[in-house]
């Protein structure tokens, strides 16, 4: 496409999103700190659910450095049920390494953003051209929408190589001034314009330009790649009371899925076990301790990213053993009422509801 038309498309992306941009809070400042919050925060979740998760986060750290010297587990608490937690431990490391290495500052270089824990090329970009002004694009989800429909792509998204192109693509059309505002819009013209089923096309500032309407094809772009079913796995949970009436909960490992998170003892079933028999060697191996299952309380679905569960809870009687963090990080025996001081997963909320339901 000719570098005209290119500035033109350009142009109409932010004189659009001086009329129509959507007011939100964290682009009231352009604090970098309060800029890099919002963007992880913004990855895979839908922006009302962020808005009250933003307030918050920030209201409790408001800062590089609160945020640096806080628990994890006050870090994790803080990012309770927005999902993702991985997120949540990124953003306090590298507050950690902001502090250590950059003065408690969110630097903004290329180079060092992208080498603090969990700032990938879109985050680095948006951070830059945000809060720092500097003519980088930041390709999201929606951005890659438009522009894959803007510009007729026909390979599908999920391959290195359409990535690559779009990229290139955002490139050619970020403007050395205002490029913050500029992915801004082409963000908010993906989310409320050129959505995802039934864009709008009569109200696209580039419907002119683009190359999917005048084939057709809105419908039909992006191109899906071939999606795998996910994997499936039942999981257990014991609800476990001590003489005092309290309940037995484990912190997951510092290391890997749902790190640092708690919840009630119990894991993943193995082919063949039936789900007592799981339920039973499971707290044998996380705490040492044996139990005898009394009856099924009940169970809940969950999806995640990579796979989905089934979990199923039981009531289940302490009968010998001490208890010792064998395959966790911690455990305690609490009263319900005292769950809530604890960062659960969401999966982990739903099995709660069915405690208290029984
Ligand atoms: Fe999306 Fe339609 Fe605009 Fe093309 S004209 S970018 S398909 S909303």
């Amino acid at each position: 496409m000719k570098r005209s038309r290119l500035t033109q498309i350009t142009q109409r992306f932010v004189q659009w999103y001086g009329v129509h941009g959507r007011d939100l809070p964290w682009r009231r400042t352009a604090d970098p700190y309060h800029v890099w919050i919002s963007e992880v925060m913004l990855q895979q979740t839908q922006v009302e659910t962020v808005i009250p998760y933003y307030h918050r986060f920030l209201s409790r750290f408001p800062t590089v450095q609160h945020l640096a010297t806080a628990a994890e587990d006050d870090v994790l608490k803080a990012w309770e049920n927005l999902g993702y937690y991985a997120r949540a431990r990124h953003v306090h490391r590298a507050a950690r390494d902001m502090v250590e290495r950059f003065g408690g500052c969110v630097p903004s270089r290329w180079q060092d953003l992208s080498s603090l824990s969990g700032i990938g090329a879109y985050t680095a970009g948006a951070i830059l051209s945000i809060a720092f002004g500097v003519s980088v694009p930041a390709v999201d989800g929606n951005a890659r929408r438009v522009l894959s429909r803007l510009f007729a792509i026909q390979e599908p998204l999920d391959q290195t190589r359409t990535l690559r192109r779009i990229q290139e693509l955002a490139e050619s059309l970020v403007p050395h001034t205002g490029a913050g505002r500029f992915n801004q819009a082409l963000m908010d013209v993906g989310a409320v314009v050129c959505t995802p089923k039934c864009p709008r096309c009569d109200r696209c500032p580039v419907g002119e330009f683009c190359r999917a309407k005048a084939q057709g094809q809105q419908d039909m772009i992006p191109v899906k790649g071939k999606r795998k079913p996910l994997p499936y796995r039942q999981v257990t949970a014991a609800f476990v009371r001590n003489k005092d009436g309290r309940l037995l909960i484990v912190q997951r490992p510092r290391q890997g899925l749902l790190a640092g998170l708690w919840k009630f003892p119990g894991g993943r079933r193995l082919d063949g076990e039936s789900l007592e028999v799981c339920v039973q060697r499971e707290v044998r191996k996380e705490l040492g301790i044996d139990l005898q299952v009394q009856r099924a309380v009940g169970s809940i679905r969950h999806a995640y990213t990579h796979f989905r569960i089934t979990l199923h809870a039981f009531k289940c009687r302490y009968t010998a053993g001490v208890p010792g963090a064998l395959g966790c990080h911690d455990w305690r025996w609490v009263h319900r009422s005292c769950l809530d001081e604890f960062a659960f997963s969401r999966a982990d909320r739903k099995i709660i509801a069915v405690f208290d339901r029984q």
